[in-house]
């Protein structure tokens, strides 16, 4: 099992920034309202994730870190009406392969917690311990049994700026969501929780951009699109700002970056990707998320349609306004 958590692992959990996504993820689904991320070092050091989250229950903490253990899907049926985050119940169990986690844990009407440790896949003891409601996992030594891995990671900047993008991605998709981003001990992000999606926008990105920025909202059948898109005389032209979220989710999707495009197409703007911050909502059994362990991309029932609703909502938009 050991040998087969490691490969797993190599596809789930690629660098620092994949942990941060799958442990701020898990934070998600136990319904935090409230999540804190602490790095040193890029992640090699040092990541922390505190969530106020419903907390593990004392009899799942040893279920928590075994592979292909999810609380999540009890049938196959269930793979079809996916609500949660997470589902496929190895990202915890592969982290702790690679590295020494220590998980703590408190549900909301027990008295005392419990916490556990596993050095390189060794699982310790399940032990009560004092601490707050919520979950804290805290990974150190990271790739500490696979050098090769460890060598493979680059600059310490560089593998922040994976965590960053990671974060930021999970900041935008869940305005509500109270979310902290420290780096060796400097507060890089505190983003408190917010109604307001500009307001995020503008935390994230600055003032310059979030005054380039266009609403447009609009519904064909079950389906909603909204967001922001960047004003065609916004000079920014980055991949990297182009998020689109599915059902509060970050996902990739060429197609309708492909209907962003053609949006623009002739428009003063320069470059070939548009700033947008695009929000769909569907309903979960027209789209299938299960197709890539990473999940981000989808295949969706009917991709035409929502590549027309996005190129024609854009089109009527930038006839409304000046140029
Ligand atoms: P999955 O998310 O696919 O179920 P994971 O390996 O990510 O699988 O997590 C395993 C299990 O550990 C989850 O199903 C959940 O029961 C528990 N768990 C992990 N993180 C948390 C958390 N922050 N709060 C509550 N439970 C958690
Ligand atoms: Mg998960």
């Amino acid at each position: 099992a050991h040998v087969v958590n490691k490969i797993a692992a190599g596809e789930v959990i690629e660098r620092p920034a994949s942990i941060v996504k799958e442990l701020m993820e898990n934070s998600l689904d136990a319904l935090a309202t409230r999540i804190e991320v602490e790095i040193v070092k890029g992640g090699s050091e040092l990541i922390r994730i505190v969530d106020n989250g419903e907390g593990i229950h004392p009899d799942d903490m040893l279920l928590a870190i075994s592979s292909h253990a999810t609380s999540k899907i009890k049938d196959a049926d269930d793979l079809f009406h996916i609500h949660t985050m997470g589902f496929r119940g190895e990202a915890v169990a592969s982290i702790a392969s690679v590295s020494r986690l220590h998980i703590r844990s408190r549900q909301p009407d027990a008295d005392t917690g419990r916490e556990i440790e596993v050095r390189s896949g060794a699982i310790g003891e399940v032990k009560p311990c004092g601490c707050p409601v919520g979950t804290r996992m805290e990974i150190t030594q990271l790739f500490g049994n696979t050098p090769v891995r460890r060598k493979f990671l680059k600059s310490l900047g560089t593998e922040f700026g994976h965590i960053s993008e990671q974060f930021s991605r999970i900041a935008l998709a869940n305005p509500r969501l109270h979310a902290v981003l420290r780096h060796n001990g400097k507060t890089i992000y505190e983003l408190p929780a917010s109604e307001n999606l500009l307001d995020r926008i503008h935390m994230l990105h600055g003032k310059e951009l979030t005054d380039k920025l266009i609403w447009i909202e609009a519904e064909a059948g079950p389906c909603r699109l909204w967001g922001y898109v960047g004003h065609p005389s916004l000079s920014r032209s980055n991949r990297k700002l182009q998020y689109l979220f599915l059902n509060n989710r970050w996902i990739q999707d060429r197609s309708l970056q492909h209907a962003l495009g053609e949006a623009y197409r002739g428009l003063l703007m320069v470059g070939r990707h548009p700033v947008s911050f695009l929000y769909l909502e569907i309903p979960p059994e027209t789209v299938d998320v299960n197709v890539h362990p990473t999940k981000t991309e989808v295949r969706f029932e009917d991709s035409q349609q929502l590549y027309r609703l996005l190129l024609s909502t854009l089109r009527t938009k930038f006839l409304s306004i000046d140029m």
